[in-house]
């Protein structure tokens, strides 16, 4: 079925954008510790500051199923423990950040904010990362709106990306 292949493909993206994240390491290790050094070691927010997983998300039956696989496997917002002293208003956001460790919507998979951006640029020479240009890829990964060959371009995008993050001194072989 369509919707599950699509599903599928917007699951196996934010794999890959995990991964790019993972390997790119700037905002537990550059920008967090700064906020815990402020907050004196309590919970800080940093960018989750509203409830993104509901305000972005489209009416659509593509973004109902993947809600429904999200709250499967970690609960739904108002099952979430609320925290005595909370720092923002998502419901998902626990005293260690996120507690979606898949699942994701598009505009939390896809978020960068403009210092992690320019450092990308600065630090490694990547000036692809356009944060809105992923939100719609994966937006239209995930309702099927994205052509096969572009889905096929903009995985190789991501793990270009990786690549050159992970080693930078080595020459693309693509
Ligand atoms: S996206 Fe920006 S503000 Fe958010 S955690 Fe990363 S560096 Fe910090
Ligand atoms: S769902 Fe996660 S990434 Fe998205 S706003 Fe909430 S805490 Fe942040």
């Amino acid at each position: 079925m369509a919707a599950e292949k699509n599903l599928v493909r917007y699951l196996e993206t934010e794999t890959l954008l995990n991964e790019f994240f993972r390997a790119f390491d700037y905002c537990l290790k550059t920008c967090i510790p700064g906020f815990l050094e402020k907050s004196g070691g309590k919970p800080v927010a940093a960018c989750c500051k509203n409830r993104y997983h509901v305000i972005c998300d489209l009416d659509h039956p593509a973004y109902d199923r993947l809600r429904q696989e999200r709250e499967i496997r970690f609960g739904k917002p108002e099952e979430q423990a609320i925290p005595a002293d909370p720092v923002s208003p998502c419901e998902y956001h626990g005293p260690q950040g996120c507690v979606l460790k898949t699942h994701k919507s598009p505009i939390c998979v896809a978020f960068m904010c403009r210092k992690s951006i320019d450092t990308l640029r600065e630090t490694y020479g990547i000036f692809t990362y356009d944060y809105l240009g992923v939100y719609y890829a994966l937006e239209w990964i995930l309702t099927g709106d994205l052509s096969d060959a572009s889905y096929q371009e903009f995985r190789e995008s991501i793990e270009a990306m990786t690549r050159q993050v992970a080693h930078p001194s080595l020459p693309d072989p693509k």
